[in-house]
């Protein structure tokens, strides 16, 4: 399941914001999201997976931020094709 919200807490808070960007890890030929960001929040993921990366809590691997598209479109694009399944976030 996807949250459908920013992964970020500011001092104990949750962002309530929607997401506008997917994070993920890259680490090698693997690829796993680790969160989703406002776009307000972007810099302040890319310091705390930095810090998770430091700490071991995520593997290590290139950051990557990617915008989140329009979901509608893709998911019924690939329910058509059945391959790429993957880019459809919604459950
Ligand atoms: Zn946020």
């Amino acid at each position: 399941m996807v949250p459908e919200r920013c992964s970020i807490s500011v001092k104990g808070r949750a962002c309530t914001l929607p997401p506008s960007l997917i994070v993920s890890i890259i680490s090698g030929d693997e690829e796993y999201m680790i969160g989703l960001v406002c776009s307000d929040h972007v810099m302040l993921m890319k310091t705390k997976a930095l810090s998770m990366q430091n700490s071991g809590k995520i593997g290590m691997g290139k950051i990557k931020f990617q915008e989140i598209k329009p979901v509608m479109t893709d998911c019924v694009l690939n329910q058509k094709n059945m391959d790429h399944d993957s880019n459809c976030l919604q459950e």
